[in-house]
């Protein structure tokens, strides 16, 4: 009887009866940061009658916002390095001197060399995948009674059942072909009726969605992948959330959302940023106006929201040890903030990779984003990458487009690489030539295999971080948003075709799996592929050469378009090739003596490693 009443006593002091469970966001941290400050979100029922107090050596409590919303506090937490060490310590909550309210925060200790932790980089290749298409490796998780959607597999728009296990499970796959970053398209909660898969409406930001899998096995997958040197680049939204977000329904602020009242939505003119005629309106439209009207537009200047995301990125960075971040629609998010956003990660993680979502065919627009650009307004962005879509475009066109008189063919990519004088590192741009949002490759290029060699060819050889769409490697299909992200051969239970292992794969994507997995794994031996210069020849004859060169090797390239073999002098090329007479055609293995016209099969890459 005596230790019952000391159970419920203890069970009543510790808290465990409070009336509600309070959110508080980011739910843990870390010492050792290097910036200090730490600001709370508290959600919880009138909290804002409360009066926080906590004591804990080192952490000081500076300040408490209160906002319109009386459900609402913001706490400003000062951690002191120097003296707080990992732990726990509660923060009460209290009004007329009676505790009404308690949480307990904890401070983790950091991972060894996590602010100086890797990232991506020109060395690494990057694979794409759409989490809920790639391989459903948790039947259990297709239905979630707690969340709207079920999985419907035969509607292209809707859930399919992929998931963080099934990505977990084919991490061999992944690394057998030689990819060592892996960038998913959004795994967080995305609690909307329908149209919930892509990940792009996030209902909560410090949450897995259970239909993928938990936020620990989200850490399990990362470390897992670390363990095979592949790094993980998590896919971040900072312009919208979901209209089912948890706030949606009890705003801190009016000013929390833009246009909250009256929706408006956006231009889409990506130009309105640095257009010295641009009329105001269009400028403040492109940025407030929301992007559809189920994702409801951040108001990043206001900044217990601009904190609130900066946070949540370094969480997920430091809860799951992240190697990189893509920033979807960059240019839509208040340009102010993202320059405080990617300045505040730097700081942090100097070596942190970040490529930025700048969807237009200008590379004037493009290189304007990039770090260490001298733009004529003035505005200084630190965003060190971004998806190299002008050379997507011009790549495809070159491809497709015939060659004429001063005009087209080869000429598009070659006219648009003189643009790389633009940017202020156009090495580090992502190269790639089909993602989740636009027509697979194959369809592109006419399903045409031997055009999506030469374009793979390309991808892997040029300057810049490749990326490749998940199944690309496979001659996969699709036009509409549903199709392009349809599901991996061999990820679903009882799928007839797998090719994960090979099994029913018809001779074409046999060819085109082992193609990837040849070159993609060459390159990643070939640090001149990585760290190179790239010197190319204006396009004769259907035929586009460049050559990557330094002191670490030299490699030839020939895309060849021709419908016939191509004789090719090597004569125009010796001053990068220098004295060197043999070479090793890298697809074949076969020697080449570099003394005569070497051979060029038709509509095919010649990649030639030069042998000193
Ligand atoms: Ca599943």
């Amino acid at each position: 009887m005596k230790t019952k009443l000391l159970i419920i006593l203890s069970f009543f002091l510790s808290g465990e009866m409070f009336a509600q469970q309070l959110r508080v966001e980011p739910a843990n941290w870390w010492v050792g940061m290097q910036v200090p400050q730490l600001q709370l979100l508290v959600y919880g029922k009138d909290i804002a009658a409360a009066r926080p107090q906590l004591n804990y050596p080192g952490v000081t409590l500076q300040r408490v916002t209160r906002v319109e919303n009386s459900n609402y506090l913001f706490l400003d937490l000062f951690i002191d390095n120097a003296r707080t060490a990992p732990g726990k310590f509660d923060i009460l909550f209290q009004k007329n001197n009676k505790t009404v309210n308690k949480y307990t925060y904890e401070l983790l200790q950091r991972q060894p060399n996590s602010s100086s932790r890797a990232s991506f980089t020109p060395a690494d290749i990057i694979y794409l995948i759409t989490p809920d298409r790639f391989a459903n490796g948790d039947t259990a998780n297709d239905r979630v009674a707690s969340l709207k959607e079920g999985v419907t597999r035969a509607d292209e728009n809707g859930r399919h059942g992929g998931d963080l296990k099934g990505v977990t499970d084919h991490l061999d796959y992944v690394h057998d072909m030689g990819f060592t970053a892996i960038w998913m398209t959004p795994a967080l909660q995305n609690d909307q009726p329908d149209y919930s898969y892509h990940g792009y409406s996030i209902t909560d930001f410090y949450n897995i969605d259970a239909r993928m899998g938990t936020n620990q096995q989200y850490k399990e997958l990362s470390e897992k992948a670390a363990r095979l040197g592949i790094k993980i680049v998590m896919d971040m939204v900072f312009n919208h959330c979901g209209s089912e977000h948890w706030w949606m329904k009890d705003l801190p602020s009016k000013d929390w959302i833009n246009y909250s009242d009256n929706i408006r939505y956006t231009n889409h003119r990506k130009t309105v940023t640095m257009d010295p005629h641009v009329a105001k309106s269009d400028s403040v439209l492109l940025s407030d106006g929301w992007f559809v009207k189920t994702m409801p537009d951040l108001n990043q200047k206001n900044p217990l929201m601009a904190n609130y995301l900066i946070q949540n990125s370094i969480w997920w960075i430091e809860y799951a040890g992240l190697g990189g971040i893509r920033v979807d629609t960059y240019p839509y998010p208040d340009m102010n903030f993202m320059a405080d956003w990617t300045k505040r990660i730097a700081v942090e993680y100097p070596n942190m990779n970040i490529v930025g979502e700048v969807w237009i065919d200008n590379p004037g627009i493009v290189a304007y984003w990039q770090r260490g650009k001298k733009n004529q307004n003035g505005y200084v962005s630190w965003l060190p990458s971004l998806m190299d879509f002008p050379v997507q475009s011009a790549l495809i066109k070159a491809l497709t487009g015939e060659e004429k008189y001063n005009a087209g063919g080869f000429l598009y990519l070659y006219d648009m690489l003189a643009n790389d004088f633009q940017y202020a590192n156009a090495d580090n741009l992502v190269v790639f030539a089909d993602n989740h949002d636009i027509r697979r490759l194959y369809d592109q290029l006419g399903k045409d295999e031997d055009l999506v060699k030469l374009a793979l060819t390309f991808v892997l050889t040029s300057r810049g971080i490749p990326q490749l769409m998940y199944g690309t490697e496979l001659n996969m299909e699709g036009q509409t948003d549903g199709q392009i992200r349809s599901d991996f051969p061999g990820g679903w239970p009882g799928d007839a075709v797998n090719a994960f292992t090979g099994k029913g794969l018809l001779p074409a994507q046999q060819s085109m799996q082992a193609f990837v997995k040849k070159l993609v794994r060459w390159r990643q031996g070939h640090p001149v592929l990585s760290t190179g210069k790239l010197v190319h020849y204006r396009p004769l004859k259907e035929a586009y050469v460049y050559i990557r060169y330094n002191e670490k090797g030299r490699v030839l390239v020939v895309l060849n378009k021709n419908k016939a073999d191509l004789s090719l002098d090597l004569a125009p090329y010796r001053a990068e090739l220098g004295a060197a007479r043999q070479g090793v055609d890298v697809l074949t293995g076969n020697s080449i003596s570099l003394d005569r016209p070497v051979t060029v099969p038709a509509r095919s890459p010649l990649i030639i490693e030069i042998m000193n």
